[in-house]
Parts: structure tokens; C-alpha cells; sequence
């Protein structure tokens, strides 16, 4: 049944307003498929800041929920709909306003896809570096919400760390700017910062000017197999004392086997784990060198090096299978923890209790050189118990990184799959002052409620 309200937005925002329930429907949810999500009363497509102002204004009048969508690849039931609310797209505000080489900054829309902006610096010698593995399938807007990580981050950071100033709608209809395109900046408080990985809880992202860098050098790459995972968590450690990777990744065999399965491309499934590291400085052959020697030290069954540009970039794309392969093989419920980098072989160790204890698959792969793991639980819920057998599994994994000094999420987000775990990983005082945050900046609490905080 349509709310009450739903004409008066039709003739607010005209044809971006969208009523059809099958439309809706497919607007509903992330790629979290066990997150909970609700049914929208309308989605708007924006395409302007103008669209998100109006949106913005009309549903706070009316104390009406609003959920701020990107490209909906989310991994934490962040951007799912609630029950009646207004669902904010963001999919079609997607230009590249301005890319400057003197200041080496972009300025752009936030449905702009992370991969058409990367190729697009690339093309003029400049480099976009934060690199979520779904690079070519998200948004800046989505990324920002999250403070989306990757690959590169061991060495080039967060997406955060490129975020030099935003423009933001508050929920009254308030456009504000924060930041400065300039590198220093200590005027007030950081409500860049603050807005980074707050989910589509305190605002509305309608632009942002990112920091590009000089085009990195040709990088030079090490896949390295082991017969335990154990031994390739102690190379990880023990890689700390390598300067200038700017990658190292790790997938177990139940990863590598799910994704020899899509690639055929020769992976050993037989080994245990499997390590990409590379290295993009001017002398990345030696520092690879160096990689070898220590994962041959620490009981490599098998290592091989390259200064190919094209066999790194294919054994990342085969990284980037990891979690389509994954999901192949059934349901999954796909973690997010980071704990110290000298506590992953701890880490690794006891998901592999959780995985014998439960009974159940866990394919865990994810950014090692910033002991951040995806450890992916695969079951079929047809199966009488699998699902319950899975939570629990999820469950001792997130409390095994919080008790680990790590985190319950690395790079996803809290979305409503982790709400739960947060009261465990920040104490009541940090809670409390988190909502009274948002109550400052949303203080009918339209934007994304029950997510995040
Ligand atoms: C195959 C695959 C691989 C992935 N790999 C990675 C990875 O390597 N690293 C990583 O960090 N993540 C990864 N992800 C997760 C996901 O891609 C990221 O979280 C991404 O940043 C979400 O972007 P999106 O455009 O899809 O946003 P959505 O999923 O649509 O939204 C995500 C959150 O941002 C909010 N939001 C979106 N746009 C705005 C805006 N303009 N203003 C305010 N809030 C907004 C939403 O409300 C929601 O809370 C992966 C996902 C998939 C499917």
C-alpha cells in the first residue's frame, strides 16, 4: 500500500520519483544477503544536489526514513532499505567535474564508479590509489560512506586517507562544505574525517574533491604457496620487516580451489594458502627478491616472481574472484575482521577451530599485509542446521578478533549485520557520544536509522 505522502513527492521531484513495487523491490538490499532489509515506500533517483536538498527537506518535515543508496555492492546491509522509507539513489549523479594536474586533485559526483575515475587520472599520468577489489562495480559516494579499503592500502591507504573535502546535504536540507583542497589544514573540527565511514547516517555526499597521485611505477610481483596456512601467516609477519610492498594478499585452499574453479589458470589447489605480494617501487626486483627469500624461509613449497606487468595484473583479477568464487558454492556469510598484523597466525588458527567445530566451510582470504580477513563462511540454508552453524561460526570469529586487539570490521562497515557487535568493540561512554554526534548532525534521526551506531 502507498503511504499517504508519496503524491506530494511525486510532485516535488517529478519523474526521478519511482513507485513501482517490483522497482522498489530490486532497490531493497546489498550484497549482504543475510542482513536484514525492509520494503521502501518510494525511491529517488537523484541526479542533482538540488534532487538530494529537496529529498532531504521533504522527508524531515515529515519525519520520513531515508536511505542513501550508491551501487548497492555494500557487504554490511548498509545501504538496505527500512520498512516506508525513502530510498536516495545516487547511481545517476555520476560526473567527473574537474580533474587538476597543478593541485593533483579530482573533483567529482558521487555515483561516479572508483574505476571510471582511476581510468580517467590514468590517462593523464595520475593515479586514483584506493582500490576496492570491486573497483569496477562501486561508487566514490559508497566508498567514502564506507572508508572502502583494498589492496593498496598496505602502502597507499584508505579511501579516507584521499578524501580532502566534501559537500554534504545535512538531513534539514543544509548544503555544507568541509575540508580545503589545500594539504594543510587544521581550521575547527575535521568533519571530513567525521563524515568518512559514517554510513549515510549523517549526511548526504554530493561531492567530493579526492587526492590524486603520480602514476606509480611498473610493479614487480611474488605468488608464493604453502602447505599450511600457519607457515603463510608467519611469512606475513615476518614481511613487516620489508620495506615498500605495496600489496600482500592472502587466499586458503578452499579460496584457491573456488577460484581455480571459475579461472582455470593453473593455481595449485592442492596447497594450503597463497600469497600475492608486490611491490611497485624503483627497486621492486630486489625487494620481491627479498620476499622470496623469506616465504622460502618460512617453508614455501613453491615461489615465482615476475616483472610481467600483465602476470601481476592477472593474479590480482584472480584475487578479485575471491568472493563471486566463494558464492558460487552456496549461501555465504562473509566476514570482515582485522587484528594485528602480529596476531594473524592466531587468527588464522583459530578460524580454523570455528570452521571443525561448527562443521561448516570457511574460505577466508583477504589483505594481509593489513591483517584485514574475509574468512567467508559458505553453507546451504536448505539444510536443517547449516544456518545456525554458520552464525555461530560468524559469531566466534568476530569475538576472537575483538579479544585479538583487532576489529570487528576492517573495511565494510558496521551496516545492521555487525550493530550487534559494536556495544562489544567500543565501550558505552565512545556509544554514547557516537549518538550524540548523530542526534547533533540528524536530530529526528531520519537518515539511515538502526545502521551503523
Ligand atoms: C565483489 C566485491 C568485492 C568487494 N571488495 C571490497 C574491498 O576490497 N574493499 C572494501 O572496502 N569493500 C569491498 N566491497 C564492498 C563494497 O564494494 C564497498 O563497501 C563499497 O564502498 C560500497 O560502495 P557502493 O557504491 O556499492 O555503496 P552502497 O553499497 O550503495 O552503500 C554503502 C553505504 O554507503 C552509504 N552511501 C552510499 N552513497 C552515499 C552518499 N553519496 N552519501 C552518504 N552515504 C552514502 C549507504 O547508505 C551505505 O551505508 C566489495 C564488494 C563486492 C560485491
Amino acid at each position: 500500500m502507498s503511504e499517504p505522502w508519496t503524491d506530494s513527492l511525486r510532485a516535488a521531484l517529478d519523474e526521478r520519483v519511482v513507485l513501482d513495487p517490483d522497482v522498489l523491490a530490486s532497490f531493497c538490499r546489498d550484497q549482504a544477503p543475510l542482513a536484514p532489509a525492509g520494503t521502501p515506500a518510494a525511491l529517488v533517483r537523484a541526479r542533482s544536489a538540488d534532487d538530494v536538498v529537496t529529498t532531504l527537506r521533504f522527508a524531515n518535515e515529515r519525519r520520513i526514513p531515508v536511505v542513501t543508496r550508491a551501487a548497492g555492492t555494500g557487504l554490511a546491509g548498509g545501504a538496505n532499505a527500512v520498512d516506508g522509507c525513502i530510498v536516495l539513489s545516487m547511481i545517476g549523479f555520476d560526473r567527473i567535474l574537474h580533474i587538476d594536474a597543478a593541485t593533483r586533485t579530482a573533483v567529482v559526483e558521487p555515483g561516479v564508479l572508483n574505476g571510471k575515475l582511476a581510468a580517467e587520472a590514468a590517462s593523464r599520468g595520475l593515479y586514483y590509489a584506493p582500490d576496492p577489489a570491486s573497483r569496477d562495480i562501486s561508487t566514490i559516494g559508497g566508498n567514502i560512506a564506507t572508508n572502502a579499503g583494498g589492496a593498496c592500502c598496505l602502502k597507499y591507504g584508505v579511501t579516507g586517507d584521499h578524501v580532502a573535502a566534501l559537500k554534504v546535504v545535512l538531513p534539514d536540507g543544509t548544503l555544507i562544505r568541509t575540508g580545503s583542497i589545500t594539504r594543510k589544514n587544521v581550521a575547527g573540527l575535521d568533519l571530513t574525517r567525521l563524515l568518512v565511514g559514517s554510513e549515510g547516517t549523517l549526511a548526504v555526499i554530493v561531492e567530493a574533491t579526492l587526492r590524486l597521485l603520480r602514476a606509480p611505477l611498473s610493479a614487480s610481483t611474488l605468488v608464493a604457496f604453502f602447505d599450511s596456512i600457519e607457515s603463510a601467516a608467519a611469512a606475513i609477519v615476518a614481511m613487516e620487516s620489508i620495506a615498500d610492498l605495496s600489496l600482500l594478499e592472502v587466499m586458503d585452499r578452499a579460496t584457491v580451489t573456488a577460484v581455480e574453479n571459475v579461472t582455470r589458470m593453473g593455481l595449485d589447489t592442492s596447497a594450503a594458502a597463497l600469497l600475492i605480494a608486490q611491490s611497485d617501487s624503483p627497486t621492486a626486483s630486489d625487494i620481491i627478491a627479498q620476499c622470496q627469500a623469506l616465504c622460502r624461509a618460512h617453508a614455501a613449497r613453491e615461489v615465482h616472481c615476475t616483472d610481467d606487468p600483465e602476470e601481476g595484473k592477472l593474479l590480482l583479477a584472480a584475487r578479485r574472484m575471491a568472493l563471486p568464487a566463494l558464492e558460487r558454492l552456496g549461501t555465504t556469510l562473509l566476514d570482515d575482521i582485522a587484528v594485528p598484523k602480529p596476531a594473524l597466525p592466531q587468527m588464522v588458527e583459530r578460524i580454523q577451530r570455528i570452521a571443525d567445530r561448527h562443521g561448516v566451510l570457511i574460505g577466508t582470504f583477504g589483505h594481509a599485509g593489513d591483517g584485514n580477513l574475509h574468512p567467508t563462511i559458505v553453507f546451504r540454508q536448505a539444510e536443517p542446521g547449516s544456518a545456525a552453524a554458520a552464525y555461530a561460526a560468524f559469531d566466534e570469529i568476530v569475538r576472537a578478533a575483538i579479544e585479538l586487539n583487532g576489529t570487528i570490521t576492517g573495511e565494510h562497515g558496521v551496516g545492521s549485520l555487525k550493530r550487534d557487535y559494536l556495544g562489544a568493540m567500543v565501550g558505552e561512554s565512545e556509544r554514547a557520544l557516537m549518538l550524540r554526534i548523530k542526534a547533533a548532525f540528524d536530530p529526528n534521526g531520519i537518515l539511515n536509522p538502526g545502521k551503523a551506531l
